[in-house]
């Protein structure tokens, strides 16, 4: 097929479209490039999904998912009225945009490195946005968000970094900008950093983004919430309303409800790929490598003397896959989703053995 076609909307032709890491069908991998979690999900969510199958398919669900909203209400000591739920956080993220942001206004801030989605959002929606600099280390300067702007977006933790912003400096910028929408994206908060969600009935501007994917195991069910003031809630739920009444199907809403009510098994496994992120940090340092302190459920690291592109190769080469950024500023950076120690363990045997360490 060409790479045009005459019947493309102006907008279709000029898109740029997010590229997801890759699933491979080649053969078997340790995959280890698109930050799922590599524990099964709780079984009592299966279960879930196995009777609403048997149960229920036959209906339409429901298109407000109040049941599930109300579980997460409950966990987060809020009110339904607080809580939207979505087919993956990037539908609430699309979802937002047209939202909150306006084509006339002053251009949304989001940092130079961060999740590529944002920008393939803005202009599919036709959204001025300004990128704003990171330093060498990552880090992010929250007087750069005191100017003038129609919105900010924050990924906290960073993607694709693992670098976390302080609730205190979250604060500084929901301050310096209360008539307009900040929005928090809080995909991998359940691994580190600082949850923005007590700031929820102080700042009726601010919209937390979280997805089960990652830290509830269900990447492949597609369930994200987001959490904020009601006005903002109720703004989603106009734009939800007026494309697709039922996003989260049946199944995707029985397992979320039960694995958000499977708390202690969400504890066990988190705290697993945490403990098992710490070992691997220290253990890529002692090689060499340069590790970005991360909270999230993956490592940013980069080797002295092996370039970024080489590495992603070599380890591909070894039945591992990771993630390669071909972009400036991150380009001799491979992103590591954290999997089981056996796998990270497989991992850094490949990695030593590439780099002469062992
Ligand atoms: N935000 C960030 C920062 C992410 O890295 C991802 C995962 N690609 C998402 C949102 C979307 O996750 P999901 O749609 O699976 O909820």
């Amino acid at each position: 097929m060409n790479d045009m076609s005459r019947y493309w909307s102006k907008t279709v032709k000029n898109i740029k479209p997010y590229i997801p890491g890759e699933q491979p069908k080649d053969r078997k991998y340790i995959k280890l490039n698109t930050n799922e979690n590599p524990y099964p999900p709780s079984a009592k969510a299966i279960n879930a999904i196995k009777l609403a199958a048997c149960d229920t398919l036959r209906l339409y669900p429901d298109p407000s998912g109040d049941a599930l909203r109300d579980a997460i209400a409950e966990y987060f000591r809020l009110k339904r009225g607080n809580v939207f739920i979505g087919n993956g956080s990037d539908e609430l993220l699309a979802f937002s945009f047209p939202a909150f942001f306006e084509p006339e206004r002053p251009p949304i801030l989001f940092a130079e490195v961060t999740y590529s989605f944002y920008p393939v959002y803005a202009e599919f929606f036709n959204i001025p946005y300004r990128l704003i600099a990171v330093d060498d280390e990552f880090s992010v300067f929250v007087e750069d968000y005191f100017q003038e702007n129609g919105g900010i977006i924050i990924a906290n933790p960073n993607a694709p970094t693992g670098k976390g912003l302080s609730l205190a400096d979250i604060k500084k910028i929901l301050d310096k900008n209360k008539n307009r929408v900040v929005i928090i994206d809080e995909a991998y908060i359940d691994f580190g950093g600082q949850s923005a969600v007590c700031l929820i009935d102080d700042y009726p501007n601010l919209l937390v983004v979280r997805t089960l994917s990652k830290s509830h195991s269900l990447a492949g069910l597609r369930v994200g919430y987001a959490l904020a003031s009601e006005e903002l809630i109720e703004g989603i739920i106009r734009v939800k309303d007026s494309i697709n009444s039922y996003t989260v199907d049946r199944l995707a809403q029985a397992g979320a409800l039960a694995a958000i009510q499977d708390d202690a098994y969400f504890q066990e496994t988190r705290s697993k790929i945490i403990r098992t992120r710490e070992r691997v940090s220290a253990k890529l340092k002692d090689f060499g490598f340069r590790v970005i302190h991360s909270e999230a459920n993956f490592v940013f690291i980069s080797s002295p003397q092996y370039p970024g592109r080489v590495l992603f190769q070599r380890l591909r080469e070894e039945g591992i896959l990771i993630r390669y950024f071909d972009k400036p500023k991150i380009d001799n950076f491979l992103r590591v989703t954290i999997g089981t120690d056996e796998e990270m363990d497989r991992f850094l045997e490949v990695i030593g053995l590439i780099c002469g360490t062992t």
